[in-house]
């Protein structure tokens, strides 16, 4: 069969950082995305984390078409209300007291370093500038971002990082008591660890970060880019640990699928950024600021935290029975809400179970080699999730008879 004109092109004008499955798709709506053949799928990737309100939903449509007749864009260098009101709304429903609005997961991460070293600078003068992050996190492509992203995959061949990060080992709270030095700004964690293969921080690790953190004067920043707005079962995964960060950067889900990053923060923290010391062109730009409302407003509006929590829950029975099932082949199922990894013994088998399920409509994520992620977006049905699951289920059954 002859390749599809976009495949081509896509191939011979764009740079090849991506490895792509090789569908073009056309459409989107809810938890479905439809390929150019016309073939429907379920969409168990969810965008990484970025479809919390699946694709195309009415009321983000709407937001974001009545937004653009007034206005798209205009930088700021002028005040505009979606950008407020969405604050407004951030602040209203966590911890924080402001915000900084940026385009990504990593400005939001890099806004946030900045911000940790900015306030460590302002109050305890220079050589307090060390951010702390966990191996196996994933933080973003930015020098920042990437410097705090302890993989080695990730920064191979573009060293040197910046300067002044630490890497410890996740989930272990001696080595990040032994990390905490007085040349220490800020600790940067994921709740769970997404990109790395969905390892969940374990609540008294993530208690014990905030009490070291809080006793040294050292700033506490969750990464929540992948399972915020409401993932975990909670809007903010913080909550889900029942911690009080000093930061939050926020990304994927905010606004619907339209670009934006968010850096939330406590007062005494946020006020470190004053005239000139941070800025983006692009940053809650109107039509972002006007999707982000809405979708929010949604999320909060219709209970998807919750709905979150109790799929979630029915999934990892369901998929731990599974493991019992073929115990020889499965190793573990882990997650918290919607955000789940299955992990095999045997790298091909995850392929194949994987290709599997593409085939039979099904779309996931095989994460480091072993591991299948579920992220789907949170509107989906108790039978819309049973669906996906009985294809993941054949699939296995197929590739173990086989
Ligand atoms: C995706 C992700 C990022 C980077 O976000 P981009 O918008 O792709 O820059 C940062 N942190 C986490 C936890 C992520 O999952």
């Amino acid at each position: 069969m002859a390749k599809d004109k976009t495949i081509t092109l896509t191939d011979e004008f764009i740079m090849h950082t991506y490895k792509r499955v090789p569908l073009v798709i056309i459409k989107g709506k809810g938890i479905y995305l439809w390929d150019s053949r016309g073939r429907k799928y379920i969409d168990f990737l969810g965008a990484r984390g970025a479809a919390n309100m699946g694709y195309s939903d009415p009321e983000v449509v709407r937001a974001i078409t009545t937004q653009a007749r007034e206005l798209i864009l205009v930088t700021n260098d002028f005040y505009t209300r979606p950008q407020a009101e969405l604050a407004r709304l951030l602040v209203k429903y966590s911890f924080a007291k402001k915000v900084f609005f940026c385009n990504s997961g990593a400005e939001a991460n890099e806004a946030a370093i900045k911000l940790a070293r900015l306030s460590s600078y302002r109050k305890h003068g220079p050589g307090r500038y060390v951010v702390v992050s966990a191996i196996n996190s994933f933080h973003g492509r930015t020098y920042g971002a990437l410097s705090a992203t302890a993989q080695k995959k990730y920064q191979a061949g573009f060293e040197p990082m910046v300067p002044g990060f630490r890497y410890v080992p996740f989930n272990d709270t001696d080595s990040m008591r032994a990390a905490l030095g007085d040349d220490v700004c800020a600790v940067i964690l994921e709740p769970v660890q997404g990109e790395g293969g969905v390892y969940p921080a374990t609540a008294e690790y993530m208690e014990s970060v905030r009490d070291l953190t809080r006793r040294k004067d050292i700033l506490f920043i969750v990464d929540e880019v992948q399972v915020g707005l409401g993932r975990t079962g909670r809007l903010f995964a913080y909550e889900s640990y029942g911690i009080e960060p000093d930061i939050v950067t926020v990304a994927k889900s905010i606004a619907g699928g339209v670009p934006m990053g968010a850096v939330l923060a406590t007062g005494p923290v946020a006020g470190v950024f004053d005239h000139g010391t941070h800025g983006t062109t692009f940053g809650g730009a109107p039509i972002a600021a006007a999707a982000g409302l809405a979708a929010m407003g949604a999320i909060i509006r219709r209970r998807l935290p919750a709905n979150a929590k109790r799929l979630g829950d029915i999934a990892l029975r369901r998929l731990s029975k599974l493991k019992e099932t073929y115990g020889t082949i499965i190793k573990d199922v882990r997650g918290i809400g919607l955000i789940i990894g299955i992990e095999f013994h045997d790298a091909a088998f995850a392929a194949a179970v994987y290709d599997r399920c593409l085939e039979d409509g099904l779309l996931t994520n095989l994460t480091n080699g072993t591991i299948i992620r579920f992220l789907p977006p949170l509107i989906i049905t108790v039978q819309e999730l049973a669906r996906g699951l009985d294809i993941f289920e054949g699939a296995l059954a197929h590739r173990h008879f086989e």
